[in-house]
């Protein structure tokens, strides 16, 4: 099982800054991205900082060592398509990849090709690995209702680079798990500006499909969706963005600090216990390091939040998961505004499947004999914890999010 995915291949050419693309070439700025909308008010938000002000440099970003800081993805292959190549953002992406010493495969058709493999694990391992930049297609742009998490999905990208052992994208997207980025922002900021209600707030989640924030230094999307969701000139009075994050370091939420997000992103750091992180969360930053970061988040402003998830009853799962809620009550500023969602482990027969093909070696318990079977409206069907150990799990969360995060917010438990 590869434990560090996330850094540059031993002979690769590491980041450098000074070939960063803000030193070679402009990159566009919020105006010039994404045009006001004709009623915006004349008052006027904070202006978003250039979009090459954002971009992690390489000191920045940190490395291995002491502070235990991910090194930025560098994908091994990136691939742009034409109809991507056709939108300023997509070029202003290729640029980025450019500017770290990426070569930027550009095929003729809008079309990624060449990820198949007979061996299942090098299918994946070689996917994670790829960066397509292409368009999201029209379908993402009618977008999807998602209780309990928000109102509406807003897919910025799909894939991740991460490996963790339950991840749900595993049968949520088809075929080989490559990472793409989507080159018509404008376009899917229209459709959230389409989907609010004149009459009340509404959510957007960005990380149903991705983890937004390991792809921040190649795509720049989640700032410049941050600023736009912030500036009053152009994202409607009721838009909310919310996203969640197995990478909120330090190094890698310290672009977005200054960002004008006028308090209408809610920034989650998915966290676990830390037997679950350590042995199932391959590729991601250590959850100290998570908690770090969205403390500086939550200092900066934003309303922040904590995703427990998958919530795990490894053996002595008290006491781990009580040190994790302690960890983050010394980490967090007492006034923070926190939310807190609670997402138990589940599995389906689709989702074993494909886990255990890419991990054949993982210890995750996915005993259908130790579950309750859930169906829903469609009549598939899930596995998660028996009533009594659900019973157990939320009433012991319950009480020690009130002791522990008295100001936490508890959103949910599924
Ligand atoms: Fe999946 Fe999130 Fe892990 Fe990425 S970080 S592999 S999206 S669970």
């Amino acid at each position: 099982m590869p434990s560090t995915l996330l850094a540059p291949a031993p002979d690769a050419p590491a980041p450098d800054a000074t070939a960063h693309p803000s030193a070679r070439s402009p990159l566009p700025l919020l105006d010039d991205a994404f045009p006001l909308r004709a009623d915006a008010p004349d008052a006027v938000a904070p202006r978003a900082a250039a979009l090459t002000d954002t971009i992690p440099t390489t000191a920045a970003a940190g490395a291995r060592g002491s502070d235990r800081e991910p090194r930025l993805w560098r994908p091994d292959r990136v691939v742009v398509t034409p109809d991507a190549l056709a939108e300023p953002w997509g070029r202003a992406m290729v640029a980025r990849a450019e500017a770290l010493g990426l070569d930027v495969e550009r095929p003729r058709a809008n079309r990624v090709t060449g990820l198949r493999r007979a061996d299942p694990r090098a299918e994946v391992r070689d996917a994670k690995r790829t960066l397509a930049i292409v368009n999201a297609p029209p379908g993402r742009l009618r977008l999807d209702p998602i209780p309990p998490s928000a109102d509406f999905r807003l897919d910025l990208a799909e894939g991740c680079p991460a490996h963790c052992h339950y991840c749900y994208l595993a049968c949520s997207l088809p075929g080989p798990p490559v990472v793409r980025t989507f080159a018509n922002l404008g376009a899917i900021l229209d459709a959230a500006t389409a989907h609010v209600r004149p009459d009340a707030e509404t959510s957007f989640e960005s990380s149903c499909y991705t983890d937004p924030l390991a792809l921040e230094h190649l795509t720049g999307s989640l700032a410049a969706t941050i600023a736009w969701f912030g500036d009053a000139r152009r994202a409607p009075a009721g838009a909310r963005l919310r996203w969640t994050s197995k990478f909120t370091t330090p190094a890698l939420v310290a672009p977005l600090l200054d960002l004008p997000h006028a308090g209408r992103t809610r920034v989650r750091a998915s966290v676990n216990a830390e037997p679950v992180a350590r042995r199932f969360e391959a590729g991601t930053a250590p959850v100290t390091r998570r908690l770090a970061g969205l403390a500086q988040l939550a200092e900066a402003g934003y309303p922040v939040g904590l995703t427990i998830a998958p919530i795990t009853p490894v053996p002595d799962w008290e006491t781990h998961y009580a040190a994790l809620l302690d960890a983050a009550a010394s980490a967090l500023p007492p006034a923070a505004d926190l939310t807190v969602e609670l997402i138990t482990h589940r599995f389906t027969p689709g989702s074993k499947r494909v886990l255990c093909g890419w991990y054949p070696n993982s210890a995750l318990e996915m005993d259908e004999a130790a579950r309750a079977e859930k169906r829903h409206k469609h009549g598939g069907v899930k596995y998660v914890l028996r009533a009594e150990s659900m019973r157990a799990v939320r009433a012991w969360f319950t009480r020690a999010i009130a002791e522990r995060l008295p100001g936490g917010r508890v959103l949910y438990w599924t």
